[in-house]
Formats: C-alpha cells, sequence, structure tokens
C-alpha cells in the first residue's frame, strides 16, 4: 500500500495544503476526506496519519528514520487505528466507535499522538455517530481522527462542521496513466486502466496489482462480442457462462458485473459512432467498437444501452437472473 505523500497520484493541491498546514504547526485534529470510491482516500489518510505520528519535528516528518516511521512503513504503528465496517456488517457500529473513544484516553504507545481512521463516515450507526461526535467536540489533546467519505452529504452535519474537509476530485487520465507507468506498468496498459478508472487513481492502481479483475472485464465484453456475433435463436446457451448452477447470488453477483461492464461497451460504441473513437473507455475494443458503430445506427446503439442498464437494474432489483440475461440476449441486435 501506498504510504508517502510523493506517491500519491493527483490531488496536488488539496494533498499539499494537508501536508504543508500540519508541517506549520496549523493542523487541527479532525479530518474529513471526501471524494469518489477508490480515489484515494485511505491512501491519504494512511499518509497523513505516518506525518502525524512521526516523532521528528512537524516541518520534517514523516522523517522516514525514527521508530514511528518504521513501525508506519510497516503497516503495523499501534497509535494508528483503522475503523471499518466489519465484513458482514452494512454498518460501523456504536461498540466501534465506543472503542475509539476508549482508545484515545490511553496515551499512545510509540508517538506523541495517536490517530484514527474512520472509513466512511456516512455508514456510521446513529448511536457511534453521536458518540464519535462528543470525541471531535472535546477531542483529547494528542488524539487526530481522519474520517473518509464517498457522500459527503451523508456525514452527520454536526460531524461534518467540526471537521476541516479535505476534496479529492477525479485526475486527469495522463495523470493517473503517469503514476501507473511511475510504478512500472507498461504504458498500454497504463493508458487502458487509466480510462478504465474514470480518474480514479486508486482504482488503478488496485487493479492493477490484482490482474483477475481485468481477465474478469476481459470475458465479460468478449461475451457480449460473441452475443452480438450469434443469431438469437442460439444465444439463450451463452446465458450459461454467467451462471453459477449451485448459487443464485453468484450468478447475480457475475451478472451484475458483466452488464455494469456491457453498458461501458454501449456507451463507447455511441461514442465512437458520434465520431469521437479517442474518447472511448475500452480502448482495447476499438475494432469490435468501430465494426459495431458502423453497422448499427443511433437509436440502436441507444436502445442498446438502454436495454443493457434496465437488465442491470433488474438484477438489482431482484428478478430471477436467469430471467433477466435471456431477454436482454434476445433483444440485443444480431451482427452476424
Ligand atoms: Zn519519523
Amino acid at each position: 500500500m501506498t504510504r508517502s505523500f510523493a506517491d500519491f497520484v493527483g490531488n496536488d493541491a488539496a494533498v499539499t495544503q494537508m501536508r504543508n498546514a500540519y508541517a506549520r504547526g496549523q493542523g487541527t485534529h479532525a479530518y474529513l476526506i471526501t471524494g469518489p470510491a477508490q480515489i484515494g482516500k485511505r491512501t491519504l489518510a494512511v499518509a497523513f496519519a505516518a506525518q502525524v505520528v512521526c516523532n521528528g519535528p512537524p516541518p520534517e516528518a514523516p522523517c522516514g528514520a525514527c521508530p514511528s516511521c518504521h513501525a508506519s512503513g510497516r503497516n503495523g504503528h499501534p497509535d494508528i487505528h483503522l475503523v471499518e465496517r466489519r465484513d458482514e456488517k452494512r454498518t460501523i457500529l456504536t461498540e466501534q466507535a465506543q472503542e475509539v473513544i476508549h482508545q484515545s484516553s490511553l496515551h499512545p504507545y510509540l508517538a506523541t499522538r495517536k490517530v484514527f481512521i474512520v472509513r466512511e463516515a456516512s455508514i456510521l450507526e446513529n448511536e457511534a455517530a453521536n458518540r464519535l461526535l462528543k470525541t471531535i467536540e472535546e477531542p483529547p489533546p494528542d488524539t487526530v481522527i481522519i474520517l473518509t467519505t464517498n457522500d459527503a452529504d451523508q456525514v452527520l452535519p454536526t460531524i461534518r462542521s467540526r471537521c476541516r474537509e479535505v476534496g479529492l476530485r477525479t485526475v486527469p487520465l495522463a495523470t493517473v496513466a503517469k503514476g501507473l507507468i511511475d510504478r512500472g506498468v507498461d504504458g498500454d496498459q497504463a493508458d487502458l486502466l487509466a480510462r478504465l478508472s474514470g480518474g480514479r487513481p486508486g482504482w488503478a492502481i488496485s487493479t492493477s496489482d490484482d490482474p483477475a479483475q481485468l481477465t474478469r472485464r476481459d470475458d465479460h465484453l468478449t461475451l457480449l462480442e460473441t452475443v452480438l456475433e450469434t443469431r438469437r435463436a442460439r444465444r439463450l446457451a451463452l446465458a450459461d457462462r454467467l451462471e453459477d448452477s449451485r448459487q443464485v447470488a453468484r450468478t447475480r453477483e457475475r451478472m451484475a458485473a458483466a452488464f455494469e461492464d456491457w453498458v461501458t461497451w454501449w456507451r463507447d460504441a455511441l461514442v465512437c459512432h458520434a465520431g469521437c473513437p479517442e474518447l472511448i473507455t475500452n480502448i482495447d475494443r476499438e475494432g469490435a467498437l468501430r465494426q459495431a458503430s458502423g453497422r448499427l445506427d443511433a437509436p440502436q446503439i441507444i436502445a442498446a444501452l438502454t436495454r443493457t442498464r434496465e437488465a442491470w437494474a433488474h438484477i438489482d432489483a431482484n428478478v430471477n437472473p436467469r430471467l433477466a440475461i435471456e431477454g436482454l440476449l434476445l433483444d440485443l441486435p444480431d451482427l452476424t
């Protein structure tokens, strides 16, 4: 995991502001880092936490040499506490907030301060939010709390108003690509990942570390292109490829992921049809996209896009997944 500010990709102004304010002694005790999913909020929180717990003087932190910096570097600093939703839960529980309050009352172990990173402040249980609010209002002097959220409007307003807000935005695709190339990803792959990321470096980096995600997308798009090249009467057998015969929940998950990728493909077909192939997201599919956009007119592409979105919504709304995909396969255009 990225830990230092130097490795952070994009959002330079927000990052520099947060970092410099602390170095100049103008830091505060509560931050709310906002921005879209997988943009790098947690990475920034962890990098900032390493600065706060460094034993060196603030202008030089993180010094990289003190015991605290060594512990942060191993991702095991006893004074940096990560609070996040437990696996099977939908919210951050009151008992987790209670643990923050308890830990914040103790002396730090290695540093002179403790840092609590609360991931996704919008899913705090009501009682958890209220308890945390008290700590944010009257924090122990050696405690820093960093909250993150995808959706600042869903954070309790009384919490939000007491935090210094740091907003992260999507970054230019060229910046994402450069960040990947600096990590050793080759140029074409970096370009593809940057486009797919929609400007979210966190997504691009985690996907480049986990190639299985890209393989799944590849399988989904290959399946769609195969469907379009298959006569309707023979398409239903193709639905099997997304089906898990034992677990309907798994089938649902697979189909939702596939339809999400298919929507991006149809959007690209539309962009291609409009004569802007340089703007397509699935750049590695340019050949098939050009072919489809040459054979179909705009209303046909829009209909396919709309129909795919509809099937995706049906999956989310608990419609039988087999019915959802069969209906969709029969409605998609025939390019044979
Ligand atoms: Zn240090």
